[in-house]
């Protein structure tokens, strides 16, 4: 893919060539990023999405989230696929770098068109496709939405769950 083809909403990290290859999908929320303090944003009649997303970048990083993302060998490409909004991109980046998450590809919900709104797993397996149609292999994925595990391994992607607590079962 060339620079100008690549989607407004994936970041790539300064010197990395969007070459294709094998890949690894890591969720933030609930898998890196600790949201729990946030968590209340949702609860309730009216639920404050702006509020919970902008609180993000007070999250504490789970050390596992850290481990696992530090573990993938370097052969691979690693992407964090959230469905955070665009408009937390930034602020999402800034947290990245700070907390030194190794990662290659933020992909971050898109500020219009497909994938800005809808159910997570419909965006996600937007994202996945066109991550295919760009050359990559997804080798695995992680989330802690079942959802989403569910839509990864009905698109033959080998997923792993992990319990945030987040989502009643
Ligand atoms: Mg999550």
């Amino acid at each position: 893919m060339t620079s100008g083809s690549v989607p407004a909403n994936w970041h790539f990290q300064p010197g990395v060539q969007p070459d294709g290859g094998p890949l690894v999908l890591l969720d933030l929320d609930g898998v890196i990023s600790n949201a729990t303090h946030r968590q209340y944003y949702l609860r309730g009649a009216f639920k404050d999405f702006r509020g919970f997303f902008t609180a993000a970048t007070d999250d504490p990083p789970y050390a596992t989230g850290l481990a696992l993302a530090a573990s993938i060998s370097e052969d691979h490409t690693v992407a964090i696929l959230t469905a955070r909004p665009y408009y937390m991109a930034g602020g999402t980046r800034d947290w990245l770098a700070a907390n030194r998450v190794r990662h290659d590809l933020l992909i971050l919900r898109p500020g219009r068109g497909k994938g800005s709104r809808g159910m997570a797993a419909d965006f996600k397996r937007h994202e996945l496709s066109r991550l295919r149609a760009a050359g990559y292999e997804v080798a695995a994925a992680v989330d802690d939405d079942e959802r989403i595990i569910e839509m990864y391994r009905s698109e033959g992607v080998f997923a792993l769950y992990t319990h945030s607590g987040y989502y009643d079962r």
